[in-house]
């Protein structure tokens, strides 16, 4: 842990050199045993997916499903991925993990379908790591073919970050997605510093209007306008619009009002465990 702690220490600086911190040694240590403890996980099979219903604001009709992924820490329980991707992302354990969920979440659709309620499109969110690796394509393309799976099912979350790298560079990877049927859409949109330029040139489908806006709807003047705004950019520029963490009837009827399509949140429903989201499914079809 020594090494570890030492190093942590020098990147604060030389003004702030401390030989001994016990909070950053505490980090420190936490790192450690986070990278240790997440390769364990990825081998004792410790992960699963929560999936979050999306549903069509005209009639509720279930339109997808976002799948979210939690550790069942044996000590901890179920934890939440802020609690453990970043350390993924740090230790270059997010390529394996990635897979992992690009495989169950295809499969999941797959069980839904076996069960005869339909096709029901997955939502996958991507980390950097991921989409900016070389063979990205290739392993997302194996993935559908191994499990038999039309792209069609898939939709690929990804972060305006992650697409204002190289546009050329971005576009192209899109377009071959895209040629598999893949939905493309974008998290958190209206948090980062994606241009009109980006949403015009690069082939997305979908965006998804962050929570942080829906929040302070429909009374807040401010959280008004920017959700409009935002909703009638996509819209015109011909993609869909979903709106995240929709938690209160008015905010459905502000958003619907205002051309919004589709919805997610716990107003609909949290996100569910396998088992249980199979049942809102059967309820949601009968
Ligand atoms: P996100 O993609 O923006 O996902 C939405 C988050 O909002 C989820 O948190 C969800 O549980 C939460 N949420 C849904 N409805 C409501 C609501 O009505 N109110 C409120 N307050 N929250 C709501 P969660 O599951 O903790 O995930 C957090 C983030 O972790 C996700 O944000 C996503 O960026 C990331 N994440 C989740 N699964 C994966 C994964 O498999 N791979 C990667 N790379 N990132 C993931
Ligand atoms: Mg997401
Ligand atoms: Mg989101
Ligand atoms: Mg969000």
């Amino acid at each position: 842990h020594a090494n570890t702690a030492m190093y942590l220490a020098k990147s604060r600086g030389r003004a702030n050199y401390q030989f001994f911190d016990p909070a950053l040694a505490q980090s420190a240590y936490t790192a450690l045993v986070m990278e240790s403890r997440l390769v364990q996980a990825i081998e004792r099979d410790e992960f699963v997916l929560h999936f979050q219903p999306q549903v069509r604001c005209s009639d509720q009709a279930v339109v997808g499903a976002e799948a979210l992924i939690r550790w069942n820490h044996p000590e901890r329980g179920l934890l939440l991925p802020d609690a453990f991707i970043p350390f993924a992302e740090q230790q270059r354990l997010m390529w394996p993990l990635g897979q992992w969920v690009l495989r169950e979440a295809v499969r999941s659709a797959k069980r839904w379908q076996a069960a005869g309620l339909g096709a029901t499109p997955i939502a996958v969110n991507l980390s950097t790591v991921q989409f900016q690796a070389m063979g990205f394509v290739e392993a997302v393309e194996r993935v559908l073919h191994e499990e038999g799976v039309p792209g069609a099912w898939l939709e690929l979350e990804l972060s305006e970050r992650m697409l204002m790298d190289d546009l050329p560079e971005v576009r192209a990877k899109l377009q071959r997605l895209k040629a598999l049927g893949i939905c493309i859409s974008v998290d958190d949109f209206g948090t980062g510093y994606f241009s009109l330029r980006h949403l015009k040139e690069l082939p997305i489908d979908k965006v998804k209007i962050d929570r942080s806006f829906v929040q302070d709807l429909p009374h807040a003047p401010d959280a008004a306008a920017i959700a409009r705004a935002l909703i009638q950019m996509a819209l015109s520029l011909g993609q869909d619009v979903i709106a995240e963490g929709v938690e209160h009837p008015a905010q459905r009827d502000f958003l619907a009002a205002h051309g919004c399509e589709q919805l997610q949140g716990e107003l609909i429903s949290p996100p569910l465990a396998a088992a249980e989201f199979q049942t809102w499914l059967v309820q949601q079809r009968a």
